[in-house]
């Protein structure tokens, strides 16, 4: 049996080596490193893929989240609702800016931002909502574009795990989950299901202006070289990331239906273990499992991790501590928010292996192994 990897890119490699060997060639025997043709392609392939009219691809998905932000004007001391049950980037960004991140709890289910908590959290300085597509499945995106609506906010998605995810409106038309807040933001960090061989990400929206902003911001604040019409920053793709994305893409599907391979398999395994709870799966979305968590209870988790690792089999606690706990964000008085669900979720999360390379006899050794710690 292969090694047990949380995520196996040099397999996933193997098997588009020679077209990924030469579209790197190909840039390099082109020298065109920066804005080549190969990032315009691949911006058109993903707007064609995800149905957006604008994609802007930038350096990497908390540029994306970042721009956004800059883009919408939002200014310090407008507040920001989101998630604390998070990567850590989605909250960085909002108090980097010099805005006030307004930490709000999760649906224990789905692990996405609790809708029911939003319209609590907002005061006459709420300017946004991010809620973020956790671990592949998306947020109930109806009802906070519906809250965005009557209060005037902008939704920004963090997209980052769920490229790829179709989410179904109420009215049964279908989109994809980053096409449908006033922004979508999304990572190609390596590891993420759509991933490059470095850094890189992409921002989306429908909205024209907003568009010519979005690229103006990620240009130095500049459409016409050398006349800087605002503050901007310097954040781009890679043509040789570009190249690689476009040939990544037209395998995203493909890669979604294998993780939702391992994912069915585990939940077959797993499901009937006291003390483990199975990934939720709503109806209103497709789950493209960017990562498989579940919720223990009944063992010590330390010494779950611990037994596995002595096995030969990786987890993760995504996340250890939630933005709330932070350091970082001492300042921020959050305690007026009940995040009961984020404390107790973040105590009995953990995440086993999965990815597009992963075999039967390698999901199958890590469901004994997992029944055998569970019936000792
Ligand atoms: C990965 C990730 C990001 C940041 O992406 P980078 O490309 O690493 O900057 C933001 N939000 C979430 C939820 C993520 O998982």
């Amino acid at each position: 049996m292969r090694e047990i990897q949380m995520v196996d890119l040099k397999s996933q490699y193997k098997k588009i080596k020679n077209e990924i060997d030469k579209a790197i060639q190909e840039v390099i025997d082109q020298a065109t490193f920066i804005n080549g043709p190969q990032v315009t392609r691949f911006q058109e392939d993903l707007e064609n893929y995800l149905g957006v009219k604008h994609v802007i691809p930038c350096a990497n998905g908390t540029d994306a989240l970042q721009i956004a932000m800059m883009a919408l004007g939002l200014k310090p001391g407008d507040e920001v609702i989101t998630p604390s049950f998070t990567y850590i980037a989605t909250t960085e960004v909002i108090a980097l800016l010099g805005l006030t991140p307004v930490f709000v709890d999760v649906n224990p289910k789905t692990f996405c931002i609790d809708v029911e908590q939003i319209e609590k959290s907002i005061t006459p300085k709420t300017k946004a909502i991010v809620p973020v597509h956790l671990y592949g499945q998306s947020a109930d995106m109806d009802k906070i574009m519906e809250i965005a609506t009557k209060y005037s906010l902008y939704v920004i998605e963090d997209n980052a795990q769920a490229i790829g995810c179709d989410y179904t409106h109420q009215d049964g038309s279908i989109s994809k989950t980053g096409t449908i807040g006033t922004i979508g933001c999304t990572s190609f960090f390596p590891s993420k299901n759509l991933g490059c061989y470095g850094d890189g990400g992409a921002i989306c929206t429908n909205d024209d202006d907003l568009a010519i902003k979005l690229k103006q911001i990620a240009n130095h604040g500049q459409t016409i070289r050398y006349h800087h019409e605002m503050v901007g920053c310097n954040s781009r793709l890679d043509s040789i990331q570009a190249a690689i994305l476009s040939i990544k893409l037209k395998k995203l599907d493909e890669y979604c239906d294998a993780r939702r391979k391992v994912a069915d398999f585990y939940d077959k395994n797993l499901g009937k273990i006291k003390g483990v709870t199975i990934p939720y799966r709503n109806t209103n979305s497709s789950h493209v499992f960017h990562q498989y968590t579940l919720q223990i209870e009944g063992v010590n988790r330390n010494d779950l991790v611990n037994f596995l690792a002595t096995n030969g089999i990786p987890s993760m606690i995504y996340y250890p501590i939630p933005a709330h706990r932070q350091k970082m964000f001492d300042s921020f008085n959050s305690s007026s928010n009940n995040l009961t669900i984020t404390d107790w979720l973040t105590n009995r999360v953990i995440s086993l292996p999965i990815h597009t390379e992963m075999e039967e006899e390698q999901a199958e050794y890590i469901c004994k192994q997992f029944k055998i710690f569970f019936e000792r």
